[in-house]
């Protein structure tokens, strides 16, 4: 058998085994048909069927019914940080963003290219260390949007609501907490998500949006650029990244089978609950980055006395058979993201390791 590591990777990030064994089997021979999915053509029914299913069974994982599109595009999220303002920041109106972490920060930076833009609200001064209250009334007259990032993958902090803007349409990065819990996405616009925190390997980017505000989308633009070329083609104007698309329809059929958003929401908290424990029992041997209230449950950041420490921290664990828990080289620190496709097990196997390296340190 092959040992596998508990992979509290960032992103890419852990994939559940059985649907990796599941591509194994169909990589040579795609259902039967002699070839590999990955040298059809995306004009075969085979990809067009496979691009359909996997765009529905998404809307229903979402709770969205048909006044949604779903769009598969490339070039991973940090393309839609350009794309959303092309696509929607006339010249004569604002685009608000919320700056919660280094994404947000992004996403903010490559708006500010395009047009005009607007700060409603910003953690930047308190290191990131909370997500900033703000109401419809910090937003800029006549805006085109509000953007927000559900869940700072870096820092570890999230919206645990989502907050109200009154009619200005709402856009979110999800990319590291899209089908980690429930939330009523019919109050956004637009949603997007690199694929390879919850929803499969990179190479695809999932855009979600109202079709009643697609409508409304530049014509200024190139057409390669437009959500209105995606959508107008169901996602195969020009070739999809196929196997990354293949390999997220696995992911999602095994979200349902593990019961849905509502069951993975509740087994990602039993799992961020049993790590958050260990830190907030240390006594301040680890020391949790960010506000109680705003932890996410996705990426769980703490820090440690000082750097030789957190070496050892992270050495041990590597010895042990841990993977990925270095904090970004942004913000230093620890961190384990417990994505979807992590496993309880896991977890139970790093609060136990924590537990133990304090005692022994401590
Ligand atoms: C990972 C991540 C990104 C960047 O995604 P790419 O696909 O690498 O461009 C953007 N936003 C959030 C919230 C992320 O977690």
């Amino acid at each position: 058998m092959t040992k596998r590591l508990y992979n509290f990777n960032p992103g890419p990030a852990a994939l559940p085994l059985e649907v990796l064994k599941q591509a194994q089997e169909q990589f040579v021979d795609y259902q039967g048909m002699g070839i590999s999915l990955m040298e059809m053509s995306h004009r075969s029914r085979a990809v067009e069927e496979l691009n359909l299913e996997t765009q529905q069974l998404l809307l229903k994982l979402l709770g969205l019914k048909d006044d949604y599109d779903v769009l598969f595009m490339g070039g991973g999220a940090s393309t839609q940080f350009a794309l959303l303002p092309l696509n929607f920041l006339p010249q004569d109106k604002t685009a608000n963003y919320v700056l919660t972490g280094s994404f947000a920060d992004k996403a903010y930076k490559e708006a500010t290219h395009v047009g005009h833009t607007h700060v409603a609200a910003s953690a930047k001064e308190q290191n990131w260390q909370s997500i900033p209250v703000f109401t419809e009334a910090d937003l800029a007259p006549n805006s085109a949007y509000a953007h927000i990032t559900l869940n700072n993958t870096i820092e570890g902090s999230r919206y645990q609501d989502i907050p109200d803007v009154g009619n200005t349409p709402l856009v979110a990065d999800m990319t590291s907490d899209i089908l980690s819990r429930k939330l009523d996405l019919n109050r956004f616009s637009m949603i997007y998500a690199g694929a390879q925190k919850n929803l499969g390997p990179a190479g695809v980017t999932v855009v979600v949006i109202r079709k009643d505000w697609l409508e409304q989308g530049s014509k200024r633009i190139p057409e390669i650029l437009r959500y209105m070329t995606f959508a107008g083609h169901k996602s195969l104007y020009n070739t999809p990244p196929v196997h990354s698309i293949y390999m997220m329809n696995l992911v999602l059929k095994w979200t349902v089978q593990q019961g849905g958003v509502e069951q993975l929401e509740q087994q990602n908290a039993a799992k961020a609950k049993l790590i958050y424990d260990v830190i907030d029992a240390s006594g301040g041997f680890y020391q949790g980055i960010i506000d109680a209230k705003d932890r996410s449950d996705m990426n769980i950041t703490w820090r440690m006395a000082n750097e030789d420490m957190q070496r050892k921290f992270i050495k041990e664990s590597e010895a042990k058979g841990f993977e990925g828990l270095a904090g970004h080289r942004s913000v230093g620190g620890l961190r384990a993201s417990a994505y979807n496709g992590v496993s309880l097990e896991a977890c139970r196997a790093l609060a136990d390791y924590m537990a133990d390296f304090a005692k022994k340190q401590g």
